[in-house]
């Protein structure tokens, strides 16, 4: 489904990843070429515009790590945002509630719907060996409560016994009633669709809801329908509330539109993908694979997360090189602060840390946060050249200016800089492994 797309952009970044250097000039190109392909792709004009805006702004922003090229660093970003603009992280259908778990599956006729509910009880069962009944809420079309039925026999998973002349609310509570009764983990409730979007078909939906209070409401959406796949998510949730989107057709030859604008354009996220006509085609939807499958550069990936991840320790080491010679000025705290901040804050520092994890409750006992990171890093940056060198130097009126200029109190540089001098004096002793340096912390 990605072909197309995966080739344009493949090739627009392949010219920029063998240059040496890029221009302002070079990364607007590339952004230019990199909209056309999206567009092309039928991704919604609205995340197309905030998707190169995004890239533009971080690679022109981007330092460049050593021994990856500038076009190399774009490639990693292009794919990070494509992971962004796909959902971030994958998001698994939500059975955690009170046995039977009603599940509601709506959309438009022949997008798939009754074949999806047919393959999501057949994972459930199979898989999560959990009991599961169906049901077709479908009472104008008899063909299609005898569709459910059919593949239920196959599948062996009961179907909810037909019964003329209920209205669709009234056999979704007896589903829920036979689900109770027959001890049935999830009932699944697949209703009528129509050909195209209707207000009747809506308002039977919310009908539906109402009356079986779903813990899921999935669309389930025909991803060769492109945009319109969109906008009827959107309608949908705006009238009835989803809570996911299942795509199908992904194995056809669609341009991927639907699956890259969906999450961005709805706020909701596609939690599954139909990849075949059979009940056994059916897949988790996981950004980081379908942005890996899109872009089609792994390698290029992970050289350049490998290589950011090898200036991190660089830096570290000589800061650790620094601290040993009893040579930790402010300048060094503050690249500490930076780092710590860099690296997911105080807990994501200790993770990397021998030894310190054990100081974990005292640091959270002594109200140490990012906020207070991000303050000390502001007081620091108040303070001249010469002043982070020598805080000897610092007196009474230099403290009131710095704290004037940080927008902080006087306390406030006083502690930091009894914290520095807390640390320096630990990462002087540290060659006797009793203390690790967030120890001054802990103390400020
Ligand atoms: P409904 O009217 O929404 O219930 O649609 P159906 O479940 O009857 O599906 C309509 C047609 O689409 C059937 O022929 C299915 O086999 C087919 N279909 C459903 N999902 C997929 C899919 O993910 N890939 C492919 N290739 N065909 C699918």
């Amino acid at each position: 489904m990605f072909d197309n797309l995966s080739e344009r952009l493949g090739g627009i970044l392949d010219r920029l990843t063998g240059r040496g250097a890029l221009t302002e000039k070079d990364v607007d190109a590339a952004m230019r070429e990199v909209r056309r392909a999206l567009l092309e792709a039928d991704v919604a004009l609205e995340v197309v515009r905030s998707f190169t805006e995004r890239v533009r702004e971080q690679a022109i922003g981007a330092t460049v790590v050593k021994s990856v090229t500038p076009g190399q660093m774009v490639v990693k970003i292009v794919h990070d945002e494509l992971i962004n603009t796909l959902g971030a992280e994958g998001q698994a259908i939500d059975v955690n509630s009170v046995p039977p778990v009603p599940i509601m599956m709506v959309g438009l006729q022949g997008s798939g719907k009754t074949t999806t509910t047919a393959k999501l009880a057949r994972r459930m069962v199979q898989r999560d060996k959990r009991k599961v009944l169906m049901a077709s809420l479908d009472v104008y079309r008899p063909a299609a409560m005898e569709q459910l039925a059919v593949l239920g026999r196959d599948l062996d998973i009961p179907t909810l016994p037909i019964v003329a002349g209920q209205q669709p609310p009234q056999i979704a509570k007896r589903a829920l009633e036979a689900g109770k009764l027959g001890g049935y983990d999830i009932v699944l409730l697949d209703t009528a669709g129509r050909t195209t979007l209707d207000e009747e078909m809506m308002a039977e939906a919310a009908a539906i809801k109402a009356a079986a209070n779903p813990h899921e409401v999935l669309l389930v959406a025909d991803s060769l329908t492109g945009q319109d796949a969109v906008n009827l998510a959107r309608a949908f949730d705006q009238r009835v509330g989803l809570t996911g989107i299942v795509l199908t057709r992904v194995d056809g030859d669609g341009r991927g539109g639907a699956a890259l604008s969906m999450r961005a354009v709805t706020g909701k996220p596609i939690k599954l993908i139909g990849t075949g006509e059979k009940t056994d085609a059916l897949e988790d939807f996981h950004p980081d694979r379908i942005a890996g499958r899109i872009l089609g550069m792994g390698d290029v990936v992970s050289l350049v997360e490998r290589a950011a991840a090898n200036i991190d320790a660089e830096k570290a080491a000589r800061t650790a090189e620094r601290m040993r010679k009893g040579q930790f000025d402010l300048n060094d705290m503050r690249e500490q602060l930076l780092q710590m901040s860099n690296m997911g804050g105080i807990s994501g520092l200790m993770g990397m840390m021998p030894g310190i994890s054990k100081m974990k409750n005292q640091i959270a006992a002594a109200g140490i946060d990012d906020k207070i990171l991000k303050r000390q890093v502001a007081i620091i940056d108040s303070m001249t050249r010469d002043e982070r060198r020598h805080p000897d130097v610092l007196k009474a009126s230099r403290k009131k200016r710095i704290a004037a200029g940080s927008g902080q109190s006087v306390e406030h540089v006083n502690k930091l800089l009894k914290m520095h001098r807390n640390m320096a004096d630990v990462m002087k002793a540290m060659g006797s492994g009793k203390r690790g340096p967030l120890a001054g912390i802990a103390q400020a």
